[in-house]
């Protein structure tokens, strides 16, 4: 792969986003996790179109995304210090709190809940947009519903091929796997979703999180047993399990592995750590999607705390591929 290039929209390309977010549009917004689809926040009718773009169910809620931490009160209420302390520690950055919404923010953010995710982005180019803009920026990943979120511009324009996105280049997300999510909007605080901030580093914090209990319902919608899907059917398989899975299928399977594949496994390893890893996985599940391969196999990465995000994604994609992601 060649390296990432720094890529820098002009001041310009800048200047049309927030032009296209003051008519209601919608623009690709690069992030530190992965691209955004983003729409003022303030504008019911652009919020609509992001999920009508994304032909995403009215009742999965979107991540409002702020220029700093300060905007928290206009967006939430009733904020616990705890969120103080994470913003403080972890702003900009990878992690998203879900806190009791305010009155500005419209039902059709929340999917009509009473709290809302809050994020402040700590890329360049998202931070420009959201300084120029002047406001908030509802978005969610920009895909379509239920498929891999796009970490590059590139992925995006796969998506949207249609021209009804303004796309901002940032490169290649630095991180390439979604947020950390923590509710803080109940009686203890619970982890959602797992990302780059660990769940260990919150509770240096702010205290033990309660873990994701799927049989709660989707409450967010990256907690959906199946997302982040190729249209390939997608296996998990432990490295002792790769000879089996080699006589069951000799041929067809696109492997992906932290580190050097299995002897007789064709298809493309990837970094060996959990960061370089997670931030080339979703790309290379695109590319096996478009490759020749029947399936693809992914080696079950490593059952520790750094690798909890990748994890958790891989048991998603896979409960989810083969183009039947219907949650
Ligand atoms: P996406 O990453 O594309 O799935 O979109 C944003 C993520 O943030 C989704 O998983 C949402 O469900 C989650 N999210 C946003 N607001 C809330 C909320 N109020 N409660 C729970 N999850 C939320
Ligand atoms: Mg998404």
């Amino acid at each position: 792969m060649p390296p990432a290039s720094p890529v820098v929209p002009t001041v310009e390309e800048i200047a049309i986003a927030v032009q296209v977010l003051r008519r209601g549009g919608l623009v690709a917004m690069p992030t530190e996790t992965v691209y955004g689809l983003a729409a003022d926040a303030r504008d019911v009718e652009a919020v609509r179109r992001i999920f009508a773009a994304k032909g995403r169910p009215a009742d999965h809620p979107l991540i409002v995304h702020l220029h700093d931490a300060s905007a928290l009160d206009l967006w939430a209420r009733e904020i616990p210090a705890s969120a103080r302390v994470l913003a403080e520690a972890f702003w900009p950055g990878p992690l998203t709190l879900v806190l009791r919404k305010s009155a500005v923010v419209d039902p059709a953010i929340t999917g009509g809940q009473d709290t809302v995710g809050l994020r402040v982005p700590a890329h360049p180019v998202a931070r420009a947009l959201l300084v120029a803009f002047g406001g908030a920026l509802a978005a969610p990943s920009a895909n379509r519903f239920g498929r891999i979120s796009p970490t590059t511009a590139a992925h995006v324009r796969e998506e949207f091929p249609g021209g009804e996105v303004w796309v901002l280049d940032g490169g290649p997300s630095e991180v390439g796997l979604e947020s950390t999510i923590i509710d803080l909007s109940g009686p203890r605080p619970r982890l959602l979703r797992p990302g780059a901030v660990a769940a260990s580093a919150i509770e240096a914090r702010i205290g033990p999180l309660e873990r994701p209990d799927d049989r709660a319902g989707p409450r967010a919608s990256g907690r959906l047993v199946a997302h982040y899907a190729p249209g390939k059917p997608l296996e998990l398989v432990d490295q002792a399990s790769v000879a089996e899975h080699l006589h069951l299928h000799p041929a067809g399977t696109h492997w992906i592995a932290p580190g050097p594949l299995p002897a007789n496994c064709a298809g493309e390893a990837l970094p060996a750590d959990a960061e370089g890893y997670a931030k080339t996985l979703y790309a290379a599940l695109r590319r096996a999607d478009a490759g020749d391969g029947l399936r693809i196999a992914a080696i079950r990465p490593p059952d520790d705390e750094a690798w909890a995000a990748v994890q958790d994604r891989l048991v998603r994609a896979a409960a989810g591929s083969g183009g039947d992601h219907a949650p």
